[in-house]
């Protein structure tokens, strides 16, 4: 199980949400993906409008094999996710108007009691907190454009044909939206934050050359 960062490491309302008074910064999912991977790479995007590389061959790569992947699960059942009913769909645009965030999921399953976010990774690697955070938005996103609660969300591991569950929590939530808060803080005060203390994501990151104070 993957832990929730401590309370207090992102600044912030923790109830997030937003309000009818206020234009809310309008953000994309992977936006909380990159926050939590390390909080300056959304910053450096759209508060200080840095150019950036959209897509790299690794992801060129990756989007190709999603694009097997859902070939392959349209002729797949849902027994890899332990359910017996429910009805998929791919590529599915989500957006919350009153969360001022959208995002596109690989696979939605939409069940009468609940909509369960699937996103594919073509990785080995252990699910991140980063990748827990993204299934958690569009968790949010799914239930308000589906009026029904998504209470769980799975990463599907490409290539060892595994799926993993995510339990979208309330402490989840809360978490989620005080990270769409801490995005929104930074750019609008033009406060860089901090960056990873994972250092080895500096060695491979197109903005190294920005964050002079890692080396
Ligand atoms: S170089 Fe490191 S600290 Fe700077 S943006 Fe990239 S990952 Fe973050």
């Amino acid at each position: 199980m993957i832990p929730t960062p401590p309370a207090g490491t992102v600044p912030g309302n923790a109830s997030g949400g937003a309000s009818a008074d206020r234009l809310l910064l309008d953000l994309a999912v992977s936006d909380v993906r990159q926050h939590v991977y390390c909080p300056r790479i959304p910053y450096f995007r759209l508060g200080a409008r840095l150019p950036h590389r959209y897509v790299t061959g690794a992801m060129q790569e990756g989007i190709l094999e999603h694009q097997r992947t859902e070939a392959l699960e349209q002729r797949r059942g849902l027994r890899a996710y332990g359910l017996s009913d429910g009805e998929r769909s791919f590529d599915v645009r989500l957006r919350s108007e009153r969360l001022a965030l959208g995002g596109r999921l690989d696979m939605l399953i939409s069940r009468s009691s609940e909509a369960i976010p699937v996103e594919f990774k073509n990785t080995r690697a252990a699910l991140g907190l980063h990748h827990k955070y993204q299934l958690a938005a569009y968790a949010l996103l799914a239930e308000e454009q589906l009026a029904r609660p998504a209470r769980r969300a799975f990463v599907y591991f490409i290539p060892l044909k595994h799926a993993q569950v995510v339990e979208i929590t309330s402490a989840v939530r809360a978490y989620t939206k005080r990270v769409l808060n801490a995005i929104r803080a930074s750019v609008a005060g033009e406060q860089m934050p901090d960056g990873t203390r994972i250092l080895e994501r500096c060695r491979v990151c197109e903005f190294l050359p920005y964050c002079n104070d890692r080396w």
